[in-house]
Parts: C-alpha cells; sequence; structure tokens
C-alpha cells in the first residue's frame, strides 16, 4: 500500500526560479486526495547524477517517488536516462508509444530522432499514453518491496492529464484509503491566537491538523482518515474547533463569504454599495470578483479624502470632532454609503494602512470597518503591525465580518 510519496521536480528554469515550481504543489494535492502523505519535494537541475541522487533518497524514505519533467526529446532532458542508471534498469523503445507518437509529431528536421528518444520506457514499466503532448507517463517498480517511481512530463497540462487517468487509475488499487479533509476558517482573530485556543489538537498526532494564515484570514485544516475512528475524530475535532474559538468559525466548504454574499443578497432582491477610504476600491473589486455580482453591487466611492468622505454624505462635525480614522467616522460612512448609493446594506473601511501615519492611540495598521443595514450599523477597530498591502486585505475580511454580524448569515456554508 501507499501512504507516503516524495516529489522531485527536474529542470535548471524551476531550480534558477524561472518558472514557479506550481507542478509539486498541484501533485501533493492531488496525492492528498488518495490518502497519500506528501513527506518531501525537491528541485533537482537537469543532470543525470543529481536526479538519480534525489531519486534514491527518495525511494529510501517514501513509498511513491514521483519525478516532474526532463522527459522531452532535447539533449538536456535526461530523467529516463537517470532513472535507469539510479535503478539499474534498461531503457527500451516502446513500440505502441513510438506509433502514437509519430502520429502526433511535426515532420520538422529530427523528428525521428525526438520520437524516438520520447519512446523510450523503463524495461518493465506500466505507460501511460500522453493524449496532450509526447512523452509518456510511467510507472516502474524498484528493487525494494512495494515502493515505485512515476515519471511524469513537465508541462503542467501534460503532468496533470496523465495524473488525473492512468495514474489515478493505478493508484486506485493501491491506496488504502482516502483522506477527509475538512477546512475551518477564522476571520477575527490571528493566528497565534487561533493556536492557543486550539493547542491541544494542534498537538495531537490523531487527527492531523495544520494551520495556515494569511492576511486576515486563518484556516485550520483537520485531516482525518475515511474510516470508522477517522470520523469519530473527524466529529470530535469538528465539536472542539466550533466551541474553543471565541468567534465566529465558518466552514466555507467550495464557496468563499463574498460568493455566498452576492447570491444571498440577489436571491432576496438585496443590494450592497461601499464606502472606501483605506481600501481604495478593494473590497468592491474583491465582491465583484465573483460571477453574478451585478445583480446586487451597487457601487460606491473611494472616499479618501475627508472632503470626499464629506462630499459623499459624512457630517462635517463627526469628522472634526472624531476625526477620519474612527468608529463613528466608520459608521457615517458606511450609513452614507448605503443611503447615498440607495443600497440595502452600506460597507465602510477607514485607517491607517502604514508604515507611517497613525496617532498614540490608533498606530499606523489601525482600521476601523462598518456595515449599515435594515437591522442597525456595526463597526469594528482592528490593529495589525502587518504591512500597507496586508492593512488592507485584513480590513476587506473585517468588512466582511461586519456584513455577516449585521445581516445574520450563516457560518457553516
Ligand atoms: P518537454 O521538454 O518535452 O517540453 P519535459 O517533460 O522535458 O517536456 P520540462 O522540459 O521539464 O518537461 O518542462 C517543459 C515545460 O513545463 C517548461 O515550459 C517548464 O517551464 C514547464 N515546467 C516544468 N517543470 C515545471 C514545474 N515543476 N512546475 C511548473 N511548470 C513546469
Ligand atoms: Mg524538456
Amino acid at each position: 500500500m501507499i501512504e507516503t510519496a516524495q516529489i522531485i521536480a527536474v529542470g535548471d528554469e524551476v531550480l534558477w526560479g524561472e518558472t514557479v515550481n506550481t507542478n509539486a504543489a498541484w501533485m501533493a494535492q492531488f496525492l492528498m486526495k488518495f490518502g497519500i502523505r506528501p513527506a518531501f519535494q525537491c528541485v533537482v537541475p537537469d543532470q543525470e547524477a543529481a536526479i538519480g541522487q534525489a531519486l534514491m533518497r527518495a525511494i529510501r524514505s517514501a513509498d511513491l517517488t514521483v519525478v516532474i519533467g526532463g522527459l522531452g526529446p532535447t539533449a538536456d532532458d535526461r530523467t529516463v536516462d537517470a532513472v535507469s542508471q539510479a535503478l539499474r534498469v534498461p531503457v527500451d523503445i516502446h513500440s505502441q508509444v513510438l506509433e502514437h507518437i509519430s502520429g502526433r509529431h511535426s515532420r520538422q528536421a529530427g523528428w525521428e530522432a525526438s520520437i524516438r528518444r520520447q519512446s523510450r520506457v523503463l524495461r518493465g514499466a506500466e505507460v501511460w499514453l500522453n493524449f496532450r503532448g509526447q512523452a509518456p507517463g510511467q510507472v516502474v517498480a524498484t528493487t525494494a518491496p512495494d515502493r515505485w517511481v512515476v515519471l511524469l512530463p513537465g508541462p503542467p497540462s501534460e503532468m496533470k492529464g496523465l495524473a488525473e487517468t492512468g495514474m489515478a487509475d493505478w493508484l486506485a488499487s493501491r491506496t488504502r484509503s482516502r483522506i477527509h479533509r475538512d477546512t475551518y476558517s477564522i476571520f477575527d482573530l490571528g493566528e497565534s491566537a487561533v493556536a492557543a485556543y486550539l493547542a491541544p489538537l494542534l498537538q495531537g498526532q490523531h487527527p492531523q491538523t495544520g494551520i495556515y494564515a494569511q492576511p486576515g484570514r486563518v484556516d485550520v485544516r483537520v485531516e482525518t482518515p475515511d474510516t470508522y475512528d477517522g470520523r469519530i475524530q473527524r466529529e470530535r475535532s469538528r465539536a472542539w474547533v466550533l466551541t474553543h474559538v471565541p468567534v465566529p468559525v465558518y466552514v466555507l466548504g467550495e464557496t468563499s463569504r463574498e460568493a455566498y454574499l452576492i447570491h444571498w443578497l440577489s436571491d432576496r432582491r438585496m443590494t450592497v454599495a461601499a464606502m472606501e477610504s483605506l481600501t481604495g476600491g478593494l473590497l468592491l473589486s474583491t465582491l465583484i470578483a465573483h460571477p453574478g455580482a451585478s445583480a446586487s453591487v451597487v457601487g460606491g466611492a473611494v472616499a479618501y479624502t475627508d472632503q470626499m468622505k464629506h462630499r459623499f454624505g459624512v457630517a462635517r462635525d463627526v469628522l472634526e470632532t472624531h476625526g477620519p480614522v474612527s468608529a463613528q467616522c466608520a459608521e457615517a460612512m458606511a450609513e452614507a454609503a448605503r443611503h447615498s448609493f440607495d443600497a440595502d446594506v452600506g460597507l465602510a473601511t477607514t485607517g491607517f494602512a502604514g508604515p507611517d501615519g497613525g496617532t498614540a492611540s490608533d498606530p499606523a495598521g489601525t482600521f476601523y470597518v462598518a456595515c449599515a443595514g435594515p437591522g442597525g450599523t456595526v463597526s469594528h477597530r482592528r490593529y495589525t503591525p502587518l504591512d500597507r498591502q496586508a492593512v488592507r486585505q485584513m480590513a476587506v475580511q473585517t468588512a466582511m465580518s461586519a456584513v455577516w454580524e449585521v445581516l445574520k448569515l450563516p457560518t457553516l456554508l
């Protein structure tokens, strides 16, 4: 049974950072769906010795080694030779592959050598024909029991196509179980706070729990096997997360809060508008990124100066008494957005994005967001020592949380 894997990306351009190693990220996720845990990843140059050494190390440490790239027709494509040498398995021209490639190859100079080179297969390998390119995928057993090596071409569409067909079929009978992954998203607490609340869960080995943070959002991922025991672990950890984090915990599934909000509003023929200072349009842009936004997003204003805030409906005395970065101003902006743009829901952001600016009580990185809706207006103050863009992204997330509060939306989507 295959339980662990190592991913080796081959290619100078990947090693040198000219090509981002998206293949490895994709492959890791693909393997996880089969209950295979990626144990290690590496990138090696287009050199036989380097590929061979990485391969031998990988075989010792993981059940499955996936080598991606370096299968093309040119002299710098060394993967087949390297694997052949390292495993001491000869290489044969595979007649079915040869025929398959000849039908798809151009007839430019050197085409015969090119198809012969790409038809080379490790002896004894199972071969998967490439319908998006030429070099096939292949899997070969090693002399170590139950240790396998898969070779896939580097062009991402070819790699994915082969993985999802031949490789997926091959894996199906060799993997024990699939892994369930539950993701809990928290928008109103920082990573370290979430980690502190969930410490017992994060420390245990069963289930596997990870925490992933981006500005304004923390995801807790709980992985459990697709077994009876796994289900019990899954239910327990869900109850634990939902009861131990003192702010709303979202289960978003395949959706996002923005997409959900747009559809929730349009189903009710309701609309949203915004007056944005700190986020300068990022909030509306985040909503408009989702298809169907036109049914519920009215528009809004980027009101950066006091004068603009006033022009779009914020009373002068609010600006003068409380200042433009204040809960009162954020609330006045949200209410003004709601009225000026004739929407059911008004949103607002204002703050000090940094790195300069701010006051003693509201240093750079402090912001206020507000949401005004049929049931009233709420605002939130947050502070984060992150950089300018992160502060702005966090403000977008916090504004969404304010919408959830005002509209009393569900968190299990
Ligand atoms: P060929 O040489 O026939 O195109 P190959 O199997 O030799 O196929 P590579 O030479 O490694 O594949 O890569 C071909 C293309 O795929 C390149 O454009 C490269 O940038 C892209 N590619 C290679 N490896 C990766 C990777 N790890 N992630 C994303 N893209 C990659
Ligand atoms: Mg190549």
